[in-house]
Order: structure tokens, then sequence, then C-alpha cells
């Protein structure tokens, strides 16, 4: 096996949490267990993280708001944001209050609420509930995006498509709501999660094939703040940290974890989880030439050799930014000099798009 010596893993995806209050159909994180660290080894493994190079933290779960009605996940977020780190939290909106807002909304970047139809009882017949709260979850994710425009926080909405909502027009509910990005997954199997004899519930009638899936996203796609994630990106793409700090791999559709970075550290974790042999099938490991630093990438982002003008390959340079425009005054001194802008290494079709899809409002996580 090759070793993943000095991958910096960038960005961190950490389920801190399987207890959920809803019981969504599909889910792909259930609450088989109700494990959750103490918060001082928490921070422990995030300042592990951190010292091995991570930018961007986002904390989902299960539902993060279970636990100690928010303040862990608030304790964590301004953990993290007081090292530097750009913050995330995804979840179903059902806990949040205007009181954790006062709170923590100042150590939080982005509030992703995941919302799978914009029709009350698709979102029951789903489980996207939690069967005793009258309130549903439109009137959760309304709430919600008006505590974020309130208290400055960017907005998100993340969407499972399965076989009860993938026929649905939403284009009018996501204009209404104005959600920075909306992403949208493809429903996924994981074995022991969503299917399987260990599993608690079987996902497997809410699964659609990916002509469905791809009818959905034809539906939908000329709408700006439109990303979707398919099952093979879903499956290769993040580095998923779960309540007992153990990296997954979800390679072979299940997920399958290292041991604790709190036992054998951040490097030999990434080692036994199988990383290396994502490289090549999903994220790509890119070294800056003039730091020597090695960084795990986005499929999304094609690295291409060009010819330099006293005829010598280079590999195109894809650079950290501290700032939004730093990258834009990059792009356009490129552009300027007649060289390559940022776009043509996405393949999206012009400066603005790129910025949109994958850099607007996360600008330190530019390249995962
Ligand atoms: S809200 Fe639904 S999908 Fe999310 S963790 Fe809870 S049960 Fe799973």
């Amino acid at each position: 096996m090759v070793k993943c010596q000095n991958i910096i893993p960038l960005s961190v995806n950490y389920h801190l949490t399987r207890a959920c209050n809803y019981k969504c159909k599909f889910c792909f994180h259930m609450a088989i267990t109700s494990d959750v660290l103490p918060l001082v080894q928490s921070k422990r493994g995030i300042q592990m993280l951190y010292d091995a190079g991570m930018k961007k933290i986002n904390f989902s779960g299960g539902e993060p708001f279970c636990i100690q009605r928010g303040s862990f996940v608030g304790d964590l977020v301004k953990f993290s944001k007081e090292l530097g780190l750009a913050t995330s939290i995804v979840s179903n909106g059902s806990l949040i209050t205007d009181a954790w807002f006062q709170s923590y909304s100042k150590y939080l970047d982005i509030l992703a609420i995941s919302c799978d139809s914009f029709d009350d009882e698709c979102n029951r017949n789903a489980g996207r509930t939690n069967g005793a709260d009258n309130r549903s979850q439109l009137y959760h994710i309304r709430r919600v995006r008006d505590l974020c425009y309130q208290y400055n926080v960017i907005f998100k909405i993340n969407s499972v498509i399965h076989s009860l909502n993938y026929n649905e027009n939403m284009r009018e509910a996501i204009d209404e709501l104005q959600p920075v990005r909306w992403k949208v997954f493809q429903c996924l199997l994981i074995e022991g999660e969503s299917f399987g004899k260990d599993a608690l519930r079987d996902a497997g009638p809410m699964v659609i094939t990916d002509k469905q899936f791809e009818q959905f996203c034809a539906t939908h796609r000329h709408l700006k703040c439109f990303v979707p994630e398919s099952n093979s990106f879903m499956r290769n793409s993040y580095l998923i940290l779960d309540e007992r700090t153990r990296f997954l791999d979800c390679r072979y559709g299940r997920k399958d974890p290292s041991p604790s970075i709190l036992d054998v550290g951040v490097e030999a974790a990434l080692n036994r989880s199988g990383f290396d042999e994502k490289i090549g099938k999903g994220i790509q490991k890119w070294t800056d030439k003039q730091s020597k630093q090695t960084f795990l990438i986005s499929p999304e982002l094609i690295l291409t050799e060009s010819q330099s003008s006293n005829n010598e390959k280079t590999t195109v340079t894809v650079r950290m930014l501290p700032t939004e425009n730093g990258l834009v005054n990059v792009w356009l001194r490129n552009a300027e000099a007649g060289g390559r802008i940022g776009s043509q290494l996405a393949g999206v079709q012009n400066t603005s798009d790129l910025y949109e899809k994958y850099f607007k409002d996360d600008q330190a996580m530019a390249i995962t």
C-alpha cells in the first residue's frame, strides 16, 4: 500500500453524532449509536486536524443540534473559528433557535438546511419530520433562512433526490428562498446504514436511477445556485470523520472506519482509511511546486499540462488564496497576460460561473 504521507486534509466533514429527531427513510448516517465524544476530546481532534493543515470544517450528524440543545456544536464552531477555520453546519433546522444565533452565529460562516421537497406531505412521507412537531419542514426552513439573513450567516439548502420527489419542480421555491448554493444529492445506498442486515431502515424503495436523477437536474440546472452531486462523486469526494473521530472510507458502498485520530494521529488514520486508493478514482493528489505541500483536491478540478513559452511542460498552478479578491485579481492578471484563467481549470464556461460554483463564500477552501 502506498502511504499518504504529507497529505493535507483541507476540508473535513465531522459527523459529531448519529442521533437525530427525524427519521428520513433515505438517511445514510443513521442513529445506530448515540455516542458523542466529550467536548474536550472533540476539540482535541479539531486541533489535531488544524495542525495537519485543515482549513475548513463542516459539522453534521445525525442532527448536530440534538446534542445539548445546540450548545455542543456551538462551542465547537466557536473553537474552530478562533483557530481561524472556515466553519459550516448541515442541519435539518428544526431545533435551531434565535437564542443559538445570538450566542454563536458570529463564529459560523455557513448554515445548510436539509429540505428535499417543497410539498409538506412529501417531506412527511419521506420521514423528514419528527412525527410530533406540527410545524413542517417548510416552516423551519423559512424560519432559519430569516435568522441567517438577520445574523449575516450564509444560507444554503441541501436536498436528497429520491423516488418520491424526483418529479417535483422546485424552481419557484428555490427562487423564493434564495440560497447561496443548493446542493442536490442522488439518493445513495450504504451497506449497514440504509440497507443490509445491520441497517435500521431500508432505503431501497427510495433509490432512483441515474437517468431519473439527470431528469431532475435538467429541470433545475439553469438555477445559478444549483450544484448536483452524483453517487460516485459522493462516495469518493469527502473526508468524513465520524462521532469517534475515525475517518470513514465509503469506497466499497459501506462505511469502513479507520482508527480514531485521537489514538493514532491524523496521518496514520488517513493511511489506514483507503485514501491512497481514492486518488485516481475520485479525490486527486496535487503538490504545490513552490511550497512542496500535497493536497487532496476535488475530482472536478482538472489539472492539465501546458506548454510554457520556453517549450517546457508545466503543470497548471492552483494556489490557495486568503481572500476572494486575491483570487479574482490573479485571474484578471492572468487573463490580461493571455494566460489560462481559473474557469478553464474546472471545465466551466467563464470566470463568473467558476466563482459562483466553487469559490463564492468558501474562499478559504477554494480548491476542495
Ligand atoms: S435529518 Fe434525516 S437525513 Fe438528516 S440525519 Fe436526520 S434522519 Fe438522517
